[in-house]
């Protein structure tokens, strides 16, 4: 069988900056080996069986994935015993912190009366309200993942306008679906930028019709977005995306960008998605909408609302939500709504996520935020750090990084440096690369942002 090749091989791979202290690189490489031996034989193992090693092309970092078996709070442990405060938190699903204790116990107690049925349950309703309370949405559908939610999202979208084609921007993600895995190619790339931010279609095995449906335009550029509308004159059913992209560090929208796109969607009768699968709650127990002033159509959850279970949700105004009634469009799932997945998350929406939890959360966020831009601006790294609700990201760059081009421009070959040098000094600063970001949890602490910003004294020199 011949292989497909066009397309990019894994996200992951990205050059390394050879010219920053190598010496001191080399030593933190070899003492990362040192401690990872059996992280390592168990990935030799898991290849046998397993394209990669993992189950999720994301997990497959340099130096090597770190197996982990343990996790409670802050905490992780890998299969040597090294164990590290977490940051990543699950690619940020767990504001809740690792097995939160209201959650275990909801989830115990359901349990014991059956994992599911597949019949509905009166708890369905009950969250249904919470969310729909929380996040301003008349109606909601519960899935397990957030890439079925987008999945579904989009075809209410396109079961209401009877258009086909979606916009999506160049920088975001959504989920596994076949129409995501388009971008905008960059021609040329700045030196050292990671390889796929330059493709156009970043997975091969996706259908040419379905990339012939998604029309991409730049984030934080309306004049691109227009620019689409008007070379696809009634064809545009949705625009989706992540208000504030949290799949490329933290992209903050700019002034009057989200308005101008509901104005956008308003006036070509398109329908506006916020996907705030990863963003959800993070910036407060209200919805994105809430947040910048601006109301969507069409809402995607989930991460953060099944404290570590699996479920996500779509949901929006009562007139789109009706065509699942109404006009056959369909949405199915024989785990929807799973009786264990909705006691996680009525536990984690009614008991983990309170007004005072936040406030803690937010002011920890602060604390971590101002100790390393303290430490940045003490040894002069080019880097900075950039913060919203309970997440966090290091970029690179002192410059503002705010669309494709100004990441690209980053040191993002840098980046791996910091994750090897905090993990050998038992702190995982963010998730799988430079493109994750930091999230607190509800059970981070004081000492876990001390023994962080201890560590970064130690590595931040070597970034400069
Ligand atoms: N949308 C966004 C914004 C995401 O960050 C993700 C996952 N990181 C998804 C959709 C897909 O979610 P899942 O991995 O649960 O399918």
């Amino acid at each position: 069988m011949a292989l497909d090749t066009r397309t990019h091989s894994s996200p992951q791979k990205r050059p390394l900056d050879s010219s920053l202290h190598p010496e001191a690189y080399a030593a933190e490489l070899r003492r990362f080996t040192a401690r990872t031996g059996r992280s390592r034989a168990e990935w030799e193992r898991a290849r046998q069986y397993l394209p990669s090693g993992v189950c999720s092309n994301f997990r497959l970092m340099e130096p090597g994935p770190l197996f982990l078996h343990r996790a409670r709070a802050s905490r992780v442990e890998d299969v040597d015993g090294n164990s590290y405060v977490d940051w990543g938190m699950a690619q940020s699903t767990l504001l809740a912190g690792h097995a939160h204790p209201a959650v275990l116990d909801a989830v115990r107690r359901q349990i014991e009366n059956g994992t599911m049925t597949c019949y509905p349950h009166p708890r369905t309703a009950d969250v249904a309200e919470i969310a729909c309370g929380r996040f301003r949405l008349d109606q909601v559908r519960f899935v397990n993942t957030g890439a079925e939610a987008t999945m579904y999202a989009l075809r209410v979208a396109r079961g209401a306008t009877g258009r086909d084609a979606i916009l999506k921007f160049d920088i975001g993600y959504h989920g596994g679906s076949a129409e995501f895995w388009k971008g905008k190619a960059v021609v040329p790339l700045p030196p050292g930028a990671p390889a796929w931010l330059g493709q156009e279609v970043f997975s091969a095995g996706v259908p040419r019709s379905f990339l012939d449906e998604t029309v991409v335009a730049s984030y934080n550029h309306l004049d691109s977005v227009e620019d689409c509308f008007r070379r696809h004159p009634g064809r545009i059913a949705a625009i989706i995306l992540e208000p504030v992209v949290f799949n490329l560090g933290i992209c903050l929208p700019r002034e009057g960008f989200l308005q101008g796109l509901r104005d956008i969607c308003d006036r070509e009768g398109a329908v506006l998605i916020f996907d705030e699968v990863k963003m959800g709650c993070k910036l407060g127990p209200l919805g994105a909408g809430e947040h910048f002033g601006v109301r969507p159509d069409l809402v995607c959850m989930a991460k953060s609302i099944g404290g570590g279970f699996p479920i996500g949700l779509f949901g929006g105004r009562r007139e789109l939500m009706q065509v699942i009634e109404t006009a056959n469009v369909q949405h199915v799932g024989t785990y929807a709504a799973n009786h264990v997945s909705l006691a996680a998350a009525h536990a984690t929406l009614t008991e983990v996520l309170t007004p005072e939890n936040y406030r803690r959360i937010f002011a920890l966020n602060e604390a971590l935020a101002a100790g390393y831009r303290d430490i940045i601006q003490r040894t002069g790294v080019d880097a900075q750090v950039v913060t919203i609700g309970a997440c966090g990201c290091l970029f690179m760059t002192r410059a503002r990084v705010d669309d494709r081009m100004s990441y690209a421009r980053s040191r993002t070959n840098a980046w791996l440096r910091f994750w090897v040098g905090m993990a050998n000094r038992g702190i995982l600063p963010q998730s799988f690369g430079p493109e994750d970001i930091w999230t607190v949890s509800v059970q981070h602490t004081d000492e876990d942002i001390d023994a962080t910003l201890r560590a970064f004294r130690e590595v931040a020199p070597m970034l400069a």
